[in-house]
């Protein structure tokens, strides 16, 4: 039996760390990505290097993959379409593409399972965006309903007059109420073929200029806390009928609540801990659940302390040594550009207190 082909729509970091899952499971894997320095490259059996939109690429892409899937949620959907077309097999399919790619679709579709997420209104120009402020009150935050991420096309409104210097250029933005929070947290969640649901331990994130800079694991909240927002992500993706990961990030707000903040269907920055710290990655379940595969119950074995390394950090990462307990993971991309995702190092342990001590010292 020849081995099976994965095809991955994006070719960057993450697609990268899923091939790597790949290749230790014997399996083939191609990406689609425009870049020619694509990192993914790197570990992918081959890499069509093509506009995601192009049809040429795509139909080489079905024709050679068993399993078609995707490394980032702004794959236009129509590019499944054309795949569809061609008889491939993207087992995902575009829903969770479609829900989102826009904040509004996510929000509702979310809350119309009953998760709570801060209060939220639709915006298209200035007049809609003072009735939302008068309807959910200040502070609050606005945001383009797509293509937002890292805290890119966003703005905090904390009186009135803040509007006056905001230029509404797109179409369609939310404004939601800002949450009092006491910790952001998030939960890697997979659902396989067969419905089988599986969740990975709790992580706390802590961001830096809207990136995301740390994630410890387990999160420091209560235990039942940590229980409840993993049984929350697996009614989502329940409730959706989503195949393969979804990262799903929340606010535990300061009144003990935990609010859902927004979703990806593929694997997350903050779940790269999983790599070092538990049985399986979610790389490895990602793939387990789109080839329909029975999903491994994910373990925490050890403590830990994930650090995100950007572009400005190279001098930070010349100081850590890999050891047993520090698993360096760099991406192989060129340019060491400010805010450009490089690498990530998981710290382990026992303490994530002495971990955290021992992040900051570097
Ligand atoms: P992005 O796609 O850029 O990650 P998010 O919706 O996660 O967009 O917003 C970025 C950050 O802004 C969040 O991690 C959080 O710190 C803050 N934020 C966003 N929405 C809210 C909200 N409703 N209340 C409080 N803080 C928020
Ligand atoms: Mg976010």
């Amino acid at each position: 039996m020849t081995s099976k082909t994965i095809g991955i729509l994006g070719g960057g970091q993450l697609a990268k760390m899923l091939c790597d899952s790949a290749n230790k499971k014997g399996l083939r894997t191609i990406i689609v990505d425009p870049s020619e320095d694509a990192c993914g490259r790197l570990s992918a059996t081959k890499h069509i290097c093509q506009s995601y939109s192009f049809k040429g690429g795509l139909v080489e892409l079905a024709k050679e993959s068993d399993v078609i899937t995707y490394e980032f949620e702004n794959v236009p959907a129509d590019c499944i379409e054309i795949l569809e077309k061609q008889k491939a097999y993207i087992p995902q399919g575009k829903k969770p593409l479609y829900i989102s790619q826009h904040r509004i679709r996510e929000k509702t579709s979310v809350a119309n399972l009953g998760v709570k997420t801060a209060e939220f209104v639709k915006v298209e120009n200035v007049e809609q965006l003072k009735e939302g402020i008068e309807k959910i009150g200040l502070p609050a935050i606005l945001k383009t309903c797509s293509g937002g991420y890292d805290g890119k096309g966003q703005w905090k409104i904390e009186k009135v007059e803040d509007v006056e210097s905001i230029e509404l250029t797109k179409k369609e933005y939310i404004l939601e109420k800002m949450i009092a929070f006491e910790k952001e947290v998030s939960c890697l969640v997979v659902r396989g073929l067969s419905g089988d649901i599986v969740t990975f331990p709790v992580g706390e994130n802590i961001h830096k200029n809207g990136i995301l800079n740390v994630t410890i694991v387990p999160a420091r909240i209560e235990k039942n806390l940590d229980k409840k927002i993993q049984e929350i992500s697996k009614k989502i993706i329940k409730g959706l009928g989503f195949v393969g990961p979804l990262g799903i990030e929340y606010f535990v707000g300061r009144d003990g609540e935990v609010y859902f903040n927004e979703m990806a269907p593929r694997p997350h920055n903050s779940a790269h801990y999983t790599m070092d710290a538990c049985n399986v990655s979610q790389f490895d379940l990602h793939l387990e659940s789109i080839l329909g595969e029975k999903l491994e119950e994910p373990k925490l074995i050890k403590k830990v302390v994930m650090l995100n390394i950007l572009g400005e950090d190279k001098e930070k990462l010349e100081k850590v040594v890999e050891a047993e307990n520090t698993k360096i993971h760099i991406y192989g991309k060129t340019e060491w550009k400010i805010g450009r995702k490089m690498g990530h190092i998981n710290f382990l342990g026992d303490d994530v207190e002495k971990i955290l001590e021992k992040v900051k010292s570097i």
